[in-house]
């Protein structure tokens, strides 16, 4: 695969819509491999409590650092503080030999794909395929494919926004974050592996994040925009698709993501478009678009995206980079 997907939530069964479209026929064709994971599969209490009360007081609930501790450590390959000094990690309480933990309680089997056998690796909710059993220093679920510590791109977490990404990323939705641009889905269409974990209630516990950036993971915390929602499911589905759709040979077409919105050095917003017939309830299409003048055309809808921009999103205008300006775009 050109890019593992590795998604944690409460729901994973959320993600069952990622079979559909052109992420569907992505996996399909064996480009990309996701796996969406249940959280509560890495509890070990008869509720699979993945929530506390916030430390300092206040409304709701937060997520705990220890359940989605042994999650990520599975997942990233890393030995845990499950794993503390233990040459055989099989033989801590609770884990399996493989690291894991045992079923508690047929609690968690409900909340997953409706498997029977509730354990993190047949309970994943694998929208490609998997069946490969993983190692303690080995990435769940990679389709016979191993990611080993290794994959995990070191030093790259002080100043992640803006580097290129390769290896593993781990990324948190997170309303107060920074905002998820098409600069981060490029970027991010880079990495061999992405790892996303849902929030929900409060959000989750500050120190994960931190932990793993402290371990040289290559951990990003993103917001899809100026709003809250229940959890991080929606927003995972947002940049997930954002993301996918630029790597090579997604697109049937690639010329049709170069094109785009937010895309290319100097970013505004798409001109309008049309499409046949020429007029439609009295309303035409715009002369010039119909001339088969490509320069004029170009022109166009150069002006118009620039126009359209500098109404919408004067924000964008400003950040453009005035050298790479023509003298006509000047006078738009
Ligand atoms: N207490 C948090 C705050 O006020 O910033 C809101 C938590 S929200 C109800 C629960 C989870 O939903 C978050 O941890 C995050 O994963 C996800 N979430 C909500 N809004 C989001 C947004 N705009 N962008 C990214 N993730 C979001």
């Amino acid at each position: 695969y050109l890019m593992n997907i590795d998604i944690v939530s409460v729901f994973p069964e959320y993600f069952d819509v990622l079979r559909l479209s052109l992420l569907g026929k992505a996996q399909e064709n064996g480009l990309v491999h996701v796996a969406a994971h249940n959280l509560r599969d890495w509890t070990h209490d008869v509720h699979h409590s993945v929530d506390d009360t916030p430390v300092g007081g206040g409304a709701g609930m937060v997520m705990k650092p220890e359940v989605w501790g042994e999650c990520l450590d599975e997942l990233l390959g890393l030995r845990g503080d499950a794993y503390d000094g233990d040459a055989n990690p099989g033989e801590a309480a609770g884990t399996d030999p493989i690291g894991r933990h045992e079923p508690d309680s047929a609690g968690s089997v409900a909340l997953t794909n409706g498997g029977s056998a509730p354990h993190p690796t047949d309970t994943v909710n694998d929208i490609g395929t998997s069946d490969r059993p993983v190692m303690p220093g080995e990435a769940a679920t990679l389709d016979g494919a191993v990611i080993s510590e290794d994959a995990i791109a070191p030093g790259n977490s002080a100043d992640a926004h803006g580097t290129d990404a390769h290896g593993t990323v781990l990324i948190f939705p997170n309303p107060s974050a920074p905002l998820f641009t098409q600069r981060d889905a490029t970027e991010l269409s880079h990495a061999d592996r992405l790892i996303f974990g849902c929030g929900r209630y409060e959000g989750y516990d500050a120190r994960i994040p931190d932990h793993y950036r402290a371990q040289g993971v290559d951990v990003r915390e993103y917001s899809i925009g100026d709003y809250v929602l229940n959890g991080g499911e929606v927003a995972v589905s947002v940049m997930l698709e954002a993301i996918t759709r630029l790597l090579p040979g997604f697109m049937g077409n690639p010329e049709s993501i170069v094109e785009e919105s937010y895309t290319g050095g100097n970013a505004l917003l798409e001109h309008r478009q049309y499409t046949k017939p020429a007029a439609w309830r009295s309303l035409e299409v715009p002369d010039v678009l119909l001339s088969g003048d490509h320069g004029k055309v170009d022109r166009f809808r150069r002006n118009e995206a620039l126009q359209r921009t500098s109404e919408i999103r004067p924000d964008l205008i400003e950040a453009l980079d005035c050298q790479q300006l023509d003298k006509f775009d000047r006078k738009t």
